[in-house]
């Protein structure tokens, strides 16, 4: 537990670190736990050690985790929504950092109605065009938020990306760099309830130089809980 308190003691300190090598305001990077395989004591450790913003990446373990922690957590989704799961997450999360289909946020926005909420998401963008990853093509990006912007439930709040895993991280600032890119071109559409304030980017092995790029929210987990028992990314 007490490596816990450290790791994201140290953690912060990397944070705002890398904040001030760019000339950024440390506050404007959030730190998203990832507790994704964790159990509810250990998440709950964290939160009394002040972290209240938490991550997890599939609905089934998040609708079994929320009702047993404290309700002042604030949750994301961060991992891939199937249309069938939308109903169970809505009013459960934050932000939802995965949309990456129009029928996806066509059912959002249906399901949203129904429940009269309006629902913050991020669009998943594939930069490094990994078979192996969700997300719009780069290329796709604006008409996609075109489309969904005009759904009345929906608020696109910025963009999430996920880079492939590197040793050396140097390696992945492109992909940071052309998705900040793409929400400074997406911003300047100025279309209705999209903002590009978000820019969700950086886990444990590379959020320094996603910050340094301008990631507001960087998603770590075994950096803060340990390495994980299976490879769920
Ligand atoms: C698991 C996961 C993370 C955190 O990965 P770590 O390397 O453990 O920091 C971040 N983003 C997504 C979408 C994930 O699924």
């Amino acid at each position: 537990m007490e490596q816990m308190m450290k790791n994201i003691e140290q953690i912060k300190e990397e944070i705002e670190k890398a904040c001030l090598k760019v000339g950024r305001n440390p506050n404007e990077v959030r730190l998203l736990a990832v507790s994704k395989t964790f159990p509810v004591e250990i998440i709950k450790e964290a939160y009394n050690a002040g972290q209240c913003l938490f991550g997890e990446n599939r609905v089934q373990e998040l609708c079994t985790k929320t009702p047993l922690l404290p309700a002042d957590i604030e949750w994301h989704l961060i991992g891939t929504l199937q249309r069938n799961k939308v109903k169970n997450v809505l009013g459960k999360v934050a932000l939802i950092h995965s949309v990456d289909s129009v029928s996806l946020a066509r059912e959002i926005d249906k399901r949203a109605a129904r429940k009269n909420l309006m629902v913050d998401v991020l669009l998943q963008v594939n930069v490094a065009g990994e078979k192996t990853k969700h997300g719009f093509i780069p290329e796709e990006v604006k008409s996609k938020v075109k489309e969904i912007c005009k759904l009345p439930r929906i608020k696109i709040k910025g963009l999430m990306t996920m880079a492939p895993f590197t040793e050396n991280p140097e390696e992945v600032r492109p992909i940071f760099r052309e998705l900040r890119t793409l929400a400074e071109s997406i911003e300047k559409l100025q279309l209705p309830e999209v903002q590009m304030k978000e820019l969700s980017m950086g886990m444990s092995n590379d959020f320094r130089v996603a910050i340094e790029e301008g990631a507001t929210l960087v998603r770590i987990g075994s950096r803060i809980f340990g390495t994980r028992n299976d490879v769920r990314r």
